[in-house]
């Protein structure tokens, strides 16, 4: 790699100076200097200022970058804020709470969340919202599905790179796995997923979410010692986030009836009755 330029003496300076900046990765300093000179010209900046104006600029962006990073490694399904969460639609959960929680301090705490509720209530909304808070924040974050995280882990086991895998699952900042409780796991499933808890117990944060209350766990796990330990780990230092109601899918749907009672194209779930727009 050439990193010192054997300046072709020919080559005006801007072309040598795309060159190092670019090498030196300085992108926002190549795009703007031009343009900043100019401001400064218009200003009277001295160049010292001038420099610090493009530093500045350089600074702002390489952050904004390593936050799209962060968000594209986590891996999200969907990007989700809490500016679009509605908190008076959930009266059973502890905005203070959430808010504080927004704030990340309970990864550096090493502190787990478990977020408990029935279907449609934000679960996964507010563990979506706050791995963004996370990333913004400058941590690490990796998002599973119960079932997703478990495929994976099985199938790297059959690859011979369990270890690799769990390695990482372990030094991610912070770790989310959505929607236990959905699908019953298999015993190799189950520990798999227990031994995930354990490695990462006290040593980094992890918000799960569930639409099962405890007591109904060990119908996820099948095995209830398992169930009992894992528990005991994910309870040790943890924030219970209840998100009890009517699910908010089924509110909307219901007030959209109520302004058009007879909408063209949709269909009812026959168990729930929650309405979805045929799109
Ligand atoms: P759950 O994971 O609890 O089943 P979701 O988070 O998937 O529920 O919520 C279902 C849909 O309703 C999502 O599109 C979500 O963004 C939206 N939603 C749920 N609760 C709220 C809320 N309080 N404010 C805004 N949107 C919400
Ligand atoms: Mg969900």
């Amino acid at each position: 790699m050439t990193t010192t330029a054997s300046p072709d003496i020919l080559a005006p300076p801007q072309v040598l100076l795309a060159h190092h900046l670019r090498q030196l990765k300085l992108p926002t300093f190549l795009r703007e200097y031009d343009k900043v000179a100019a401001e400064a010209a218009r200003e009277g900046l001295d160049h010292s200022r001038y420099l610090l104006r493009l530093a500045e600029l350089e600074l702002i962006d390489r952050e904004r970058r390593m936050v799209e990073r962060r968000i594209s490694a986590a891996r999200f399904p969907a990007v989700k804020s809490f500016d679009t969460f509605d908190f008076a639609a959930i009266p059973s959960l502890n905005k203070p709470l959430v808010l504080e929680l927004a704030r990340c301090e309970y990864i550096v705490a090493r502190d787990n969340i478990i977020a408990l509720g029935n279907s449609g209530t934000g679960k996964t909304h507010a563990c979506l919202a706050l791995g963004l808070a996370a990333c913004q924040s400058g941590f690490s974050v990796t998002f599973f599905t119960a079932a997703g995280l478990v495929h994976q882990l099985m199938e790297a086991r059959d690859e011979r790179r369990l270890l690799k895998l769990q390695a990482q699952l372990a030094a991610v900042k912070l770790l989310i796995v959505d929607e236990i409780g959905y699908v019953p796991l298999s015993q190799t499933g189950s520990e798999l997923l227990f031994e995930v808890f354990s490695q990462r117990h006290e040593r980094g944060s992890t918000v799960v979410t569930s639409n099962l209350p405890f007591e109904e766990w060990t119908t996820v796990f099948g095995n209830q010692r398992l169930t009992g330990a894992l528990l005991d780990r994910l309870t040790h230092h943890v924030h219970i986030l209840e998100l009890n109601g009517e699910s908010y899918r089924l509110k909307k749907s219901k007030a959209r009836r109520r302004i058009d009672p007879h909408p063209a194209d949709e269909t009812a779930d026959p168990e729930t009755g929650e309405i979805t727009p045929a799109s």
